[in-house]
């Protein structure tokens, strides 16, 4: 058997082609892309302007993608925490944030990640598998049916490396930004990435103005490589450079995230070093005081270190904030909760 089309991956235009190919009109497409992507109908079914015999058409040969709530946590302060279970078994998790602008989902892009960075708990057990468009989609438009929250701002920070996994976080990007879908500007919508040196560069070309932070972390290569095996892929430099093109493109200020490890990447020569570095460049530093993983034995910058840092950079000129750590209290760190599922899991299985 050929596979299901995966309807809710694609496009108006790549609908119209598909609808042509099984002799329908092409104005179709917006109809049934509304359906799927702004009033997102349960079923086929529900699509009552389309013929009883096109939606019994796209029930025989469409994937209806869905994905299932199995575990929430929530804090105090109106972070929530979704772990959600795809048609495979596949566990990923999402984030919802409140803030005074409004509302921001952070999402994952793969089931686990074969990035190896030491301090994150997203990779211990590598990447099982991409996800597709319609799965990053579903994770923003499940926690809006969910909470009756409207998200109009999307991170792409959750599990997974989405330059990993390019074709199909530039299609989620693409769907999620039609206006006749959710409609969230491109500009509202940010993607982090390790460096992926060639996919930042095409990213740079898609015309898409997407809001890009990279994940920098240390001020040279000697230190990035302990905590980051991409590292020794790419050099720092040949980095840097891609998100010099990125702006030349996009007109895009780049965030630098900077993971603070105590002893590790926290020094004053580090800060002075990374100043160095920066200078010049139409740039904003997000210093985030790294959150322990119980696999890892890194710790977090002491208050007086990462006040230091950040003065440093200010001296300097540098744009800089420290990032205010949402929903501290259920902090299970990135890709926690996963973790703690699927590991939960295989004891099981073990025990059987
Ligand atoms: N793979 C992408 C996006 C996912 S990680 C990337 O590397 O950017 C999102 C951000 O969280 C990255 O900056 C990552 O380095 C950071 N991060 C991961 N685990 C962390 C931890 N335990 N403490 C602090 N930051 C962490």
């Amino acid at each position: 058997m050929t596979e299901r089309i995966d309807i809710k991956s694609r496009t108006i235009e790549e609908l119209k082609v598909l609808l042509t190919e099984w002799g329908e009109k092409p104005f179709r497409a917006a109809q049934i892309f509304g359906w799927l992507h702004e009033k997102r109908v349960p079923s086929f079914e529900d699509m009552s302007n389309i013929s009883k015999a096109l939606r019994e058409k796209m029930a025989r040969e469409c994937e209806f993608t869905t994905i299932k709530e199995v575990d929430r946590l929530e804090s105090a302060d109106g972070t929530k925490k979704f772990l959600f279970e795809l048609s495979d078994g596949q566990a990923i998790e999402s984030v919802l944030m409140k803030y005074h602008h409004g509302n921001s989902v952070c999402i994952s892009s793969q089931a686990g990640c074969r990035m190896g960075c030491k301090f994150c708990a997203s990779t211990l057990g590598g990447l099982i598998r991409n996800l597709k468009a319609s799965e990053m989609l579903e994770q923003i438009y499940e926690i809006e049916r969910i909470t009756g929250e409207t998200v109009s701002n999307v991170v792409v920070m959750g599990t997974g490396e989405p330059m990993d996994n390019y074709d199909n976080f530039v299609r989620f990007v693409r769907i999620l930004s039609a206006k006749e879908g959710k409609n969230i500007s491109v500009r509202n919508i940010t993607v982090s990435t390790c460096g992926i040196v060639e996919n930042m560069k095409r990213l740079a070309e898609e015309n898409l103005p997407l809001t890009l932070a990279l994940s920098l972390h240390a001020p040279n290569d000697e230190i990035r490589k302990q905590m980051m095996p991409v590292a020794y892929k790419y050099k720092l430099e040949d980095v840097l450079a891609a998100c010099d093109y990125y702006y030349e493109k996009t007109s895009r200020r780049i965030t630098f995230e900077y993971s603070l490890v105590a002893g590790v990447n926290d020094s004053a020569e580090c800060a002075q070093e990374l100043s160095k570095r920066l200078k010049g460049k139409n740039c904003h530093v997000n210093l985030i005081p790294v959150n322990p993983i119980k696999e890892r034995d890194y710790k977090k910058s002491r208050t007086d270190a990462i006040q230091n840092f950040k003065n440093i950079l200010e001296k300097n000129r540098i744009n800089v904030t420290i990032r205010r750590e949402m929903g501290s209290d259920i902090n299970a760190a990135c890709g926690q909760l996963r973790r703690s599922y699927t590991t939960k899991d295989t004891c099981d299985r073990e025990e059987e």
